[in-house]
């Protein structure tokens, strides 16, 4: 008997990438998964487009391992295979091109011996049940796929396709796999979650509470959302004692100019609005926010950042504007020097790390918090307002949850001991 050929995979980019990647290793049959990039016969790169840079990144990636196993077959998948899959394949940097469509079909796919471009098509939505993540503690729940809204610089709209959700039922069929497995907490994903249900008359509400009557299921968290997606039927789940009490809901600037050049939905006004609504009811909220983007001068900076500090922010997810080409954004002018958007990073970063400080210590107790797996007796894990805690413990805490209280709280983290 043959032996089953070695596949490794290689995933950049953001959260649903990797549960993509996830999809693909399900899929596998007449294949060993490997973890060694180095002995593998195929190299699957789970590829990101996001900026240029991330597409230099696949590119070097690409050439290192062509220097380093020349043996082995290299598959472009993901992002990257919709953008530069064909000039990829054209100059044989690859022996094969997949597109998001055929992640299903992998099986087959790597059987092929003779060089292949399979970009399928941007309106396919995958089937899978994944119904185990290895060694972490918390369930990622890929509910969609795509998105509608079109930001000037984004480039996903144009490699994931529009929004489609994922049924009902096969997300539910999920949760309650996983559940069954062990699984606690879910954490729903996608190109943009918000838009949930959209498309089969349903609603990211409706979801959730379906999904709380599952056995098992003690925690859920939304990975992002945008402000106009949160309606009254969503805010009426916020005391639901499942609901993370923690919503990332990305603003991505606080300059009324600045959202109008991004191509945004949202205003501060009513942002403002929002976010105090939400907070008065015991919650934690984050933000994406692009700092350096084309036009951002010193008084739209100003205002900005004086608004950043009204809001009750408690988490950020920072990003320096980085051009991607393609996009309306990538053709505005004046763009921003490079070290002024690292300074606005930075003191975007300083603010929100001062206020998730102070919210930390008017919250020391009643932390519920689930633990990953430790090392050396050290466990971290997040509460339910998204912070991380490290504790210290001789007994194996792995996966487990924890009740918290009198927590030493410290400028740079929460910290216990049992
Ligand atoms: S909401 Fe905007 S930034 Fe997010 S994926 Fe859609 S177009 Fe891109």
């Amino acid at each position: 008997m043959t032996k089953p050929k070695k596949v490794y995979f290689k995933t950049f980019g953001c959260r649903t990438n990797q549960f993509d990647t996830q999809v693909m290793m399900s899929k596998l049959r007449e294949f060993e998964l490997s973890n060694d990039e180095h002995s593998s016969d195929i190299i699957v790169v789970n590829s990101c487009t996001v900026t240029n840079g991330a597409d230099s990144s696949v590119r070097n990636y690409i050439s290192s391992m062509k220097r380093k196993n020349p043996d082995a077959k290299v598959i472009l998948a993901g992002c990257g295979s919709h953008s530069k899959g064909e000039s990829l394949f054209a100059d044989k940097k690859v022996f094969g091109v997949m597109g998001h469509s055929e992640k299903e079909n992998i099986n087959e796919i790597l059987k092929v011996e003779t060089p292949f471009y399979e970009i399928g098509d941007l309106k396919h939505i995958d089937s899978t049940i994944v119904d185990e993540f290895i060694g972490k503690s918390r369930a990622f729940i890929k509910i969609q796929e795509g998105c509608d809204f079109k930001c000037s610089y984004c480039i996903i709209p144009a490699v994931r396709g529009d929004a489609r959700s994922h049924k009902e039922e096969t997300i539910l069929e999920q949760v309650t796999k996983l559940a069954a497995n062990g699984f606690g907490e879910f954490i729903l994903t996608g190109t943009n979650v918000g838009s949930y249900g959209q498309d089969h008359n349903t609603s990211m509400a409706k979801l959730l509470k379906k999904m709380s009557t599952i056995r098992g299921v003690r925690r859920i968290r939304i990975g992002s959302l945008e402000p106009i997606q949160i309606d009254d039927e969503f805010m009426e789940l916020l005391d639901e004692p499942w609901m993370a009490k923690h919503l990332h809901i990305a603003l991505q600037h606080t300059s009324d100019k600045m959202l109008k050049l991004m191509n945004r939905r949202n205003s501060y006004k009513t942002d403002f609005e929002l976010f105090n609504k939400i907070a008065e009811r015991g919650y934690a909220l984050g933000t994406d926010f692009i700092v350096g983007h084309p036009g951002e001068d010193e008084k739209e900076w100003k205002e900005a950042i004086e608004r950043v500090k009204t809001l009750p922010l408690t988490h950020v997810h920072a990003f320096s504007y980085s051009k991607r080409d393609n996009t309306v954004s990538a053709t505005m002018k004046p763009e921003i020097r490079g070290n002024i958007a690292k300074e606005r990073h930075r003191e975007l970063t300083e603010i929100i790390k001062a206020k998730n400080f102070s919210f930390r210590q008017e919250h020391t107790e009643n932390l519920e918090v689930l633990l990953e797996n430790g090392k050396d007796d050290v466990y971290h894990g997040f509460d339910q307002y998204f912070n991380r805690v490290e504790i210290k413990s001789e007994e194996d805490l792995s996966s487990n949850w924890i009740l918290l209280n009198n927590m030493e709280v410290n400028s740079d983290g929460n910290k216990a001991k049992l």
